[in-house]
């Protein structure tokens, strides 16, 4: 055990984590942990049975979040996390599959699988930790990295229009679209547990620190100093046209809408050569 180690008997949701998996690899100051720990609360205080519940995941820091919950849950290649938990939605759809994704993950080399699971309403919860960056991989500039930040691959500034992700959500069909950040912990799990209870392709978009990939260069500083942005910064909005939604971390006086934007029904996803099956 180092100095400063804090060693704790139990905690409320050990059942719900792989402690054997601890310590995590998440950099200090990380949003990540508090995606994963409100992910399982709502998990916890949804009364679906726990083994009704699956999670899946894709690559990258965000990527590890299946590996740390204890579910039935899958961490899937590059992209893909979408089309494999398409399959396992559609065949079994009494399962609750929820796929929790990076920002680049979801939306570059798997931004088709996501458009079309949301035209097709596939019964999916998707959370997009987004954290403007590809943080496992070194800082690079990614889909969702806002015009003018600095990265590891655009040293003089990202000239890039970013994706406005719960905009997209919404035109390509989502039944719900919220947008958060690790800092609406409360918020967060009430928009969980509300996805969770909806049929359709659902998306919650979850603003996230990282401190070594997109704070260092972007001079935001550790992840206490990101969270106060999002303090000072954040405004709730649920009524408010997703067209202007855009996020500029960098110009600092700029707002950055929050809130539960689209709650509309959909029939989730059924195709005939399923139900012939007898799924
Ligand atoms: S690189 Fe960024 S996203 Fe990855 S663990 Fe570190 S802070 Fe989190």
């Amino acid at each position: 055990m180092s100095a400063g180690s804090i060693v704790v008997e139990s905690h409320p949701a050990d059942t719900l984590m792989r402690a054997d998996r601890l310590p995590h690899i998440l950099c200090p100051g990380c949003g990540i942990g508090s995606v994963v720990h409100t992910y399982v609360d709502a998990i916890a205080e949804s009364g679906i049975p726990v083994n009704q519940h699956v999670c899946v995941s894709g690559i990258g820091c965000s990527g590890r979040a299946a590996g740390y919950v204890n579910i039935d849950s899958y961490h899937t290649t590059h992209g893909r996390a979408i089309p494999f938990a398409l399959g396992i939605a559609t065949y079994r759809p009494d399962l609750h599959v929820t796929v929790i994704s990076g920002d680049g993950d979801l939306t570059a080399i798997g931004g088709n699988h996501f458009i079309h699971a949301a035209r097709r309403s596939v019964a999916l919860l998707v959370l997009c930790i987004n954290n403007f960056n590809y943080g496992m991989t070194g800082g690079q500039a990614g889909p969702t990295t806002p015009l003018s930040a600095m990265s590891r691959t655009t040293p003089h500034g990202c000239w890039e229009r970013p994706f406005n992700l719960p905009f997209l959500a919404q035109a390509i069909g989502a039944s719900y679209v919220a947008r958060w950040t690790v800092l609406h912990v409360r918020q967060l799990r009430t928009a969980l547990l509300r996805a969770m209870n909806k049929q359709g392709f659902r998306f919650i978009e979850i603003l996230s620190p990282c401190p070594t990939g997109f704070g260092r260069p972007n001079d935001i500083g550790d992840g206490l100093s990101e969270m106060q942005n999002y303090l000072r910064r954040c405004e709730v909005n649920n009524e408010i046209d997703l067209r202007a939604v855009d996020i500029d971390l960098t110009q600092q006086d700029s707002p950055i809408y929050v809130g539960d934007f689209v709650d509309v029904d959909r029939a989730s996803f059924r195709p005939q050569v399923v139900h012939r099956a007898g799924a």
